[in-house]
């Protein structure tokens, strides 16, 4: 793989060979890269890494903030626009499993999200929004798109009073959350 072209979550190497070089993590027993670029091998200190026009990909444990862009019916895909308080541009998108949270409604099409990055797989990278800061940072009324407040673990529309149900964040509704919209 030296000198080829590697996209993100792609094998470099196997872990028991090389450890990971910059723009590479390990995952289990291979090491992926983390970048689109060149994937180069370090024969000196045996690790393997990738090398490119710097495209930041999020790393298991990383916080993201994004919109959401799907909803199916077992994942979520979600568009990421701030990784660890970064702003991104290169319209990476995660998924949400949601088939194990039991919550009719987690999100809707078009709110914004906060999730942690669980990692890479099959060229997707996983979230995770099991955790109380976790969830839906904006949204807005599922029946009239209005302006939404909260009332204890719902929400509430302003304009016609429709109450609705989100996993939604402990941070929602602070102003300034990692530099929202
Ligand atoms: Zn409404």
């Amino acid at each position: 793989m030296d000198g080829q072209r590697v996209y993100p979550g792609d094998r470099l190497a196997s872990a028991e060979e090389y450890g990971a070089g910059d723009g590479a993590f390990g995952d289990g027993g291979a090491v992926l890269s983390a970048v689109v670029g060149t994937g180069s091998v370090s024969a000196e200190d045996r690790t393997v890494g990738a090398a490119g026009p710097q495209l930041p990909v999020p790393r298991a444990g990383d916080l993201i903030v994004g919109e959401v862009a799907a909803t199916l019916a077992s994942r979520m895909a979600v568009a990421i626009r701030y990784v660890n308080g970064r702003p991104v541009t290169n319209n990476v998108e995660c998924m949400l499993a949601t088939r194990n949270i039991r919550m009719r409604l987690i999100a809707l099409v078009g709110d914004i999200v906060a999730l942690r990055i669980t990692g890479t797989l099959n060229g997707d990278i996983h979230a995770t929004i099991g955790e109380p800061q976790l969830g839906v940072l904006f949204t807005r009324c599922r029946k009239c798109g209005g302006r939404v407040m909260l009332k204890r673990d719902v929400v509430k529309c302003v304009e016609c009073g429709w109450v609705d149900e989100r996993k939604l964040s402990s941070d929602y509704g602070k102003a300034g959350f990692i530099g929202l919209p």
